[in-house]
């Protein structure tokens, strides 16, 4: 039993089936149920936070209040160094209400031009709130480059024109099993294990 998990029940704040999929496996091992917000249908709150972190928790916060129990969200994007950190928060949106990501890489590429430094970052940040409004969050980052033209087509969003530090492919063109291992959802997961879900089952 943990004390973050009441009855080992857990809500999963997104109406994304991919992303409660995604979170339903890596808790599965620690023996915790996940309901999702689409699943109670919980309404979706304005995500008008100004970071990652302000919006998972927002979303996470909302959801345990709606719902009464544990509520785990996230947020991600793409942060470009030379774009004071755009798209960011927007990324989703830049590529519009076809989810076309060629043009959002386009507009990524276009709004650097010919900049010299073409750092960037993909982030994301886990919020966990509990039924008494205790919150907590993580935030996994994998810093590295904009790449152009696109490359691969493993990945999916921005994949095709990020290449991480110490790498030579695309999050595109690298094996998703290895991609899964160090990346920014990763490292958000394992910031949370440690801290929230170490002790389960203790
Ligand atoms: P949200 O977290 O659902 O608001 O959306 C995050 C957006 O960031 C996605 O639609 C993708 O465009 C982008 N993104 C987040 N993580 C990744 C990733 O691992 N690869 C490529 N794009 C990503």
């Amino acid at each position: 039993m943990n004390a973050f998990f009441p009855d080992n029940k857990l809500v999963i704040a997104t109406h994304n089936p991919g992303k409660v999929r995604e979170m339903n496996d890596l808790l599965q091992p620690y023996g915790i149920s996940c309901v999702s917000s689409l699943e109670l249908g919980l309404p979706e709150p304005v995500e008008d936070g100004a970071t990652f972190e302000e919006n998972a928790l927002i979303k996470a916060r909302s959801a345990a209040k709606e719902s009464g129990l544990t509520a785990l969200a996230d947020d991600s994007g793409l942060s470009v160094r030379a774009l004071n950190g755009d798209p960011g928060i927007y990324s989703a949106r830049w590529a519009g209400p076809d989810k076309d990501f060629d043009l959002a890489m386009r507009k990524v590429n276009d709004a650097l031009g010919d900049a010299d430094d073409r750092g960037a970052s993909f982030h994301c940040v886990l919020a966990l709130c509990t039924a008494d409004g205790q919150t907590f969050a993580f935030d996994g980052e994998v810093k590295g480059e904009i790449v152009w033209p696109p490359r691969g087509d493993k990945g999916f969003g921005y994949d095709p024109i990020f290449v991480a530090d110490g790498m030579t492919q695309t999050f595109a063109e690298i094996d998703p099993v290895e991609k899964h291992a160090m990346s920014h959802r990763a490292k958000a997961f394992q910031l949370f294990s440690d801290r929230i879900l170490s002790d389960h089952n203790k």
